[in-house]
């Protein structure tokens, strides 16, 4: 892997834990740049993080994030959600002072509950969310791509240092996101109602439809198959998500059985009017979307 001059550098030594789809391409992009010296992959299983270490993502590798942490002035956080407290504490104690820590969870109020706290005052937190992904995971899905052109929200708090945002920031910039900030909460409500609710609603289909009638998945064509792909997503990380960002999701999913029950009322009534009607609405919305980013395949 190509190398840049020491004097490029913007973080002589960085830590992933989690080195999957999202945490092996921001350390893909970043090399690729010569814009980090060392890369360290935290991990669980040997498989991934050998294969990690083939595929160049990383330099070495270790399965306890204490030790992987040691001397890292950049920690990135990439596991799902419901894991972010138990990793916190892991590395708190070895965590070398004025260390940026930063996650790239899909939710970020429970990023400050839960992770912010267990982080020492001689580490800098910065909350961050790439929107970008696939519904491939792990090492070998990372892409040095796959952030160019996609959109990163940091959702920065009251106490969150204002040098460690500005570099989080630069980072970012500099593997191609457009990046922005807005406050936890309306991250959440944003993010629940694009990106959780579909993924939900998504699972929930294709069980209705196995259930109700499997036998015809075999005819399944691009119309089942463009909807339900996101389905094919990590169910753990979606269970985290879903739990996480309870509130919007639930919100969400009330909103979707409303209109689902409107739906199902006119078809019973054969109230042909009101679904057009319904249906138009949708497709003017639908066709009115820009695309998520040039080039993209897929956007979360
Ligand atoms: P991924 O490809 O499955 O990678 C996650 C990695 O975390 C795995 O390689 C796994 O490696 C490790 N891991 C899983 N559970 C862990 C635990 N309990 N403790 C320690 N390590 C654990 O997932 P991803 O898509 O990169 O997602 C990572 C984070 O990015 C999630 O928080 C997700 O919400 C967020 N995100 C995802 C997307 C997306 O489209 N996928 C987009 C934006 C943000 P080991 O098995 O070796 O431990």
């Amino acid at each position: 892997m190509k190398r840049a001059a020491p004097k490029r550098l913007l973080w002589k030594r960085m830590a992933v834990i989690g080195v999957g789809l999202i945490g092996g391409s921001l350390a893909l992009a970043l090399r690729r740049r010569g814009l980090v010296g060392e890369v360290v992959g935290v991990g669980r299983s040997a498989g991934n993080l050998a294969l990690a270490r083939r595929r160049g993502i990383v330099d070495r590798t270790t399965t306890d994030p204490a030790e992987g942490v040691c001397d890292a002035d950049l920690v990135v956080l990439a596991v799902p959600v419901g894991a972010l407290a138990e990793v916190g504490k892991a590395i708190a104690l070895t965590l070398m002072p004025g260390a940026v820590v930063t996650d790239v969870g899909s939710t970020k109020g429970s990023v400050l509950r839960d992770l912010d706290p267990v982080i020492p005052p001689h580490a800098f937190l910065v909350a961050a969310h790439p929107i970008a992904g696939t519904e491939d995971s792990g090492a070998g899905a990372a892409t040095a791509t796959l952030f160019e052109g996609s959109r990163c929200i940091l959702t920065p708090a009251a106490r969150t240092d204002p040098r460690a945002l500005a570099k989080v920031r630069r980072m970012w910039r500099a593997v191609g996101a457009r990046v922005m900030e807005m406050d936890a909460e309306a991250h959440d409500r944003i993010l629940g109602a694009v990106s959780h609710l579909p993924h939900v609603v998504a699972y929930a289909l294709v069980n209705a439809v196995t259930s109700f009638r499997g036998d015809a998945l075999e005819y399944a064509g691009g119309g089942f198959r463009d909807f339900t792909r996101i389905a094919a997503s990590h169910p753990v990380m979606w269970r985290d998500i879903a739990l996480a960002n309870r509130e919007s999701v639930l919100a969400g999913i009330d909103a979707t059985m409303a209109e689902l029950s409107r739906m199902r009322d006119w078809i019973d009534r054969q109230d042909g009017r009101a679904l057009e009607e319904a249906f138009l609405r949708a497709r003017i919305t639908r066709r009115s979307l820009r695309p998520a980013k040039a080039g993209a395949r897929r956007k979360r």
